[in-house]
This record gives C-alpha cells, structure tokens and sequence, in this order.
C-alpha cells in the first residue's frame, strides 16, 4: 500500500522533515530484522483528534524491546508525548501511527548488544487495512501452509519487525492464491492467527477466540473486542481451535489495530456467509468507541 507523505517524522528526540528521515544501509536492523515497532490508529473525535489506546500501544513497544533486551532511551511517558506530537504538528485529523525502535548504523554481526538504538515515530492517512468492500462485506482467507512462529524459535509477544519475514510468507501466499488473507496454526496444528490480525469466530451465540498458548500477538484491539463483547453480555471463550472450527462457525471476524474488525465471509472456500449479527453489533460499537461516541469508554482515548 503506498504510503501518503506527510511533513515531519519524529527520530530521535527531534522532528525532521519526511524525506530526512534516513537510515545508513547498514543499520544492524535492516541486516538482522533487530527492530521493534507498533502499529496505532488516531481518530477523529467530537472533542479533537484522539489515539486510542496509546499507552497500551507504547507499553507494548517497551515489552517487545524488553523481550529483545533493548534498552529504549525514552519512557512511556516521553513516547506517548512524542506520538502526540507527531500527529498535531502534521495536522492530521485521524491517521495511521507508526513508531519503531531499531538497532542503528555502527556494528555489523550477529550481537547486538553494542549498535546504537534509534527510534522514529512516522504518521500517515491510512484507510481501511483490508478494504472498505471487506469491512463492509467480508474478506476471504486462506489457512495458510505456513505455520506461524513458535514461541521457542520467536517470541510471538514481541511485534519486533524481523519476525514479520513469516507474516509476509504467509500474506503472499494468500494473494497468489487469490485470497485477501491468511490465517496460520501453530507449531501444534491450532489456529493461531491472521498475518497482521487476530481471530474470533462466532458459534451457537458464543464468541471464541485461540488464547496466549496459541503463538499470537496479544492484540489491543482483541483485548478491546473482548471486553465490549462482555459488557454487551456476550460470552467469550479463549481456547485452542481447529480448522475445522473455522469452517464450522457461524461467524468469522479478525481484529487489529490496521484491520480494526473486518469481517470474514469465506476460509479455504467454505462459505461462512455475509457478516452477522454479532460482527456486526461489534464493529458498531466499536467505531463509537474510537469515534468518542461513548462515555464510558473514554479512558482508553488519549487525545492530542
Ligand atoms: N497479530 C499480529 C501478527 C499483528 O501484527 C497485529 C497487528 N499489530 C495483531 C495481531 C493485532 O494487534 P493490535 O490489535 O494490537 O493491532
């Protein structure tokens, strides 16, 4: 998807123009994949522009680093401003956030621990992830062959950009094949999840969804499903679940901060139908809720 250019980029503590904002061609993280980074949406509110969820978001930036013993020279605190900024000094009203923390220029080998770390915060209008036609009517998707990262070979808690090489596999595939998506198992043969999205599916009017055990990224916008899922009175369930499961359900939906909750109509050529009842009730509520629209979900709006 190309990306819609806008002002300034933040890096390192200060703001530079769009087309400054390089890299040396061999920074560690472009060899290595030694980059964490995350995926945020700001949205347009009644009261102004707001992030949701952007703690959230940064607190998990901090976990990936964690995870990959990086040490980010910012606080949450810093980080969250440093968004914030970002996205009021280029005026957009709603828009794509994207910060990373990666190892820089400086050392070349497989050892880390000594390449300066530089970190960027980019913003852009992105629409709808998979399509305003798949938000609306569905996607298709594929499982895909594929298997999704193993927690021993890859922490999939991390959204570190390496890690991404198997998404990518698994996303290709899918388009070659003329799918929209793909959706992968775990080293177990459970469903995992999306490329760049979590899953839920719908039976018997309960809501499951393949748990921590599964290998996926604990998503924010899946956490944010399940707890509006809950407070609607639905049940959700976390638990392991077989293809069979999918093809099965009455209901298919995936969730991510790029995705938001697009619907899912057809997996491996089963059809699962037109959005339903319960997707829909989601996706509803969850849009009044990035949009400001509801009170009681007001403290998950960081506005800028
Ligand atoms: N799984 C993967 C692999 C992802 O890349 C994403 C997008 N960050 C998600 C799930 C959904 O996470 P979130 O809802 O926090 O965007």
């Amino acid at each position: 998807m190309p990306i819609d250019k806008v002002d300034k980029i933040w890096m390192n503590g200060k703001l530079v123009n769009w087309d400054d904002a390089k890299v040396h061609v061999l920074s560690h993280a472009l060899h290595y994949g030694s980059g964490v980074f995350e995926g945020i949406r700001a949205y347009e509110t009644d009261k102004g522009t707001a992030v949701f969820r952007l703690t959230d978001h940064m607190q998990r930036l901090l976990n990936s680093a964690k995870i990959y013993l990086k040490n980010l020279p910012y606080s949450l605190d810093e980080l969250v401003e440093a968004a914030k900024e970002t996205v009021r000094v280029n005026n957009l009203r709603s828009c794509y956030i994207r910060p990373i923390a990666f190892r820089g220029y400086g050392e070349m080998g497989l050892n880390p621990l000594d390449a300066p770390i530089d970190i960027a915060i980019a913003v852009w209008s992105w629409g709808a992830y998979l399509g305003e036609d798949g938000l609306k009517n569905g996607i298709s998707a594929m499982i895909s062959s594929f298997q999704r990262i193993d927690p021993n070979a890859l922490p999939p808690a991390a959204k570190a950009t390496g890690q991404y090489i198997n998404s990518i596999l698994a996303k290709m595939e899918a388009i070659y094949g003329g799918f929209d998506e793909a959706i992968m198992l775990d080293s177990r043969g459970f469903v995992s999840e999306g490329s760049g999205e979590n899953l839920f599916i719908v039976k018997g009017g309960v809501i499951y969804t393949p748990s921590t055990s599964a290998s996926i990224l604990e998503g924010i916008t899946r956490d944010t499903v399940m707890k509006l899922a809950r407070d609607m009175g639905l049940e959700v369930v976390e638990r392991d679940l077989v293809r069979s499961d999918l093809f099965l359900a009455d209901e298919i939906f995936c969730t991510g901060t790029a995705a938001e909750i697009t619907p899912i109509r057809e997996i491996d050529k089963r059809e699962i139908g037109k959005p339903g009842e319960i997707t829909k009730k989601l996706q509803e509520k969850f849009f009044a809720v990035v949009k400001g629209e509801e009170e009681k979900y007001s403290d998950w709006l960081e506005y800028v």
